[in-house]
């Protein structure tokens, strides 16, 4: 696959793309929504290509490699109107054809660097989700949250309590009558039909209002 790919086959998967999202990809639709101009042999090149197929009854569908063409196309689409609006404070409106020149200077690199500077965005300022990359699963696997409300750990799973966190003093009391107090080793049993967690050697069964105000620092998973 080239490196750069021309600008017309881009901005065509770009609208295939877009209007499978909207459940729309005919081929009318992609004429209209194309930027470029799309010409019949264009529409060829990129079957030959076999990046997209064409159905009988004018449904365009984007095939695997078109689909990862696009999906990278896209990404840098909507990371572009992000940096524009967010961090170059213009309005959602004029960002649209600003995105589109900036998305095809983009390089690979720059735009992990782009996401990561904008704390990897899943959202469009058009609100249409932005397809994650490699950087943003990889900030998802290194800032895994040490601590959580009890109620996240898995079954099995074991944690001290880190504090509590609750809007009703009466709750706050009872916790501590029950003995959940900041330190106490927890570990969590069962999720349904109700709440149990071990506390040193004692169960205790908690709804899910209430255990949702313990908050855990995790330790892990003991048998
Ligand atoms: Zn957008
Ligand atoms: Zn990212």
């Amino acid at each position: 696959m080239p490196n750069r790919i021309p600008e017309e086959v881009a901005e065509a998967l770009e609208a295939v793309w877009t209007l499978e999202e909207k459940d729309q990809a005919t081929l009318d639709q992609v004429f209209a929504e194309s930027r470029a101009t799309i010409s019949d042999e264009l529409l060829r090149t990129l079957q030959d290509q076999k990046l997209i197929t064409l159905s009988e009854s004018g449904q365009v569908s984007l095939l695997d490699d078109g689909r990862v063409l696009a999906k990278q196309i896209i990404r840098r689409h909507r990371l572009a109107e992000r940096l524009i609006c967010d961090a170059m404070g213009s309005h959602v409106d004029d960002s649209e054809d600003a995105a589109c020149e900036f998305e095809h200077i983009l390089e690979p690199g720059l735009t992990e660097s782009i996401c990561t500077l904008l704390g990897h965005p899943r959202y469009c300022p058009h609100n249409k989700p932005i397809p994650e990359g490699d950087c943003c699963r990889q900030a998802r696997e290194e800032l895994k949250p040490i601590v959580v409300s009890c109620d996240q750990l898995r079954i099995g799973e074991s944690g001290r309590v880190a504090y509590l966190c609750s809007r009703e003093h009466a709750r706050l009391v009872k916790l501590s009558n029950l003995g959940i107090i900041p330190g106490l080793p927890v570990k969590l049993l069962q999720k349904w039909p109700s709440y149990v967690v071990q506390c040193d050697e004692t169960e205790i069964a908690l709804e899910a209002a209430v255990i949702r105000e313990i908050y855990v620092r995790k330790t892990g998973i003991k048998k």
